[in-house]
């Protein structure tokens, strides 16, 4: 499919390209369409893609990042969406407060049934928001501009349990936007919906969807 054509179809909703385990070339071509917003999941990969392709397009973490990695990682992105753990973002604000580097991160949340996702549950990213708004020094984070969550629906033809789990998924967003972001206006976006079920995905609410192999 081309770029234009999923463009029509989706209207507000902004498009991360998957370039993961794509060529150079072939990104340089959605590159030439008009595309800037591209989705990567591999250190090494973005590493090598960001050095060969041009300046502005911003680039999206995507897969589980080690935190050995973010050093390298950090000066080249604008969004780290899949922030998974306590620690991997106690890290990333470390770094770039070294670097003095603001940063735009999302939740992930696991809300698929597989048990290999990533992410945090509901109730610990709750503790987890709590804690850093009464108990932690609120300038070791001042560089992490929270924007919101992501998610990843389970892998199966089953729409109503995708549709379940995006509906989920929405549900927790406007309940942490209320409880815990809502004097933050970054704080706007559900980055949901792949190349299979980002129809679904946009009909439940999602504003960032993330699209590879229908694209490429
Ligand atoms: C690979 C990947 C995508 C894109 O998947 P497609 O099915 O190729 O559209 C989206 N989000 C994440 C987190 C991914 O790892």
């Amino acid at each position: 499919m081309q770029r234009a054509d999923i463009l029509e179809k989706i209207g507000n909703t902004q498009l991360i390209a998957v370039s993961k385990y794509q060529t150079i070339d072939a990104i340089r071509h959605l590159y030439v369409d008009g595309q800037r917003h591209f989705g990567e999941s591999r250190a090494q990969e973005l590493l090598e893609k960001h050095a060969a392709l041009p300046s502005d397009i911003q680039w999206h973490f995507i897969g589980h990042l080690q935190t050995n990695k973010i050093k390298q990682v950090l000066p080249l992105l604008t969004c780290i969406q899949s922030v998974d753990s306590e620690k991997l973002l106690t890290e990333i604000a470390r770094e770039a407060l070294r670097i003095e580097k603001s940063i735009d991160v999302l939740l992930q949340i696991k809300v698929a049934q597989e048990e290999t996702k990533y992410g945090f549950s509901a109730d610990d990213l709750q503790h987890l928001l709590t804690k850093i708004q009464q108990f932690e020094n609120v300038n070791a984070f001042k560089n992490i501009r929270f924007c919101g969550i992501m998610g990843m629906a389970s892998n199966t033809d089953d729409e109503n349990q995708v549709k379940s789990e995006f509906k989920a998924l929405k549900t927790l967003f406007d309940t942490l936007k209320s409880n815990f972001f809502a004097q933050n206006p970054h704080f706007s976006h559900l980055s949901m919906g792949m190349s299979g079920d980002y129809k679904l995905a946009i009909a439940e609410g999602s504003t960032m969807i993330r699209i590879g192999s229908l694209l490429f």
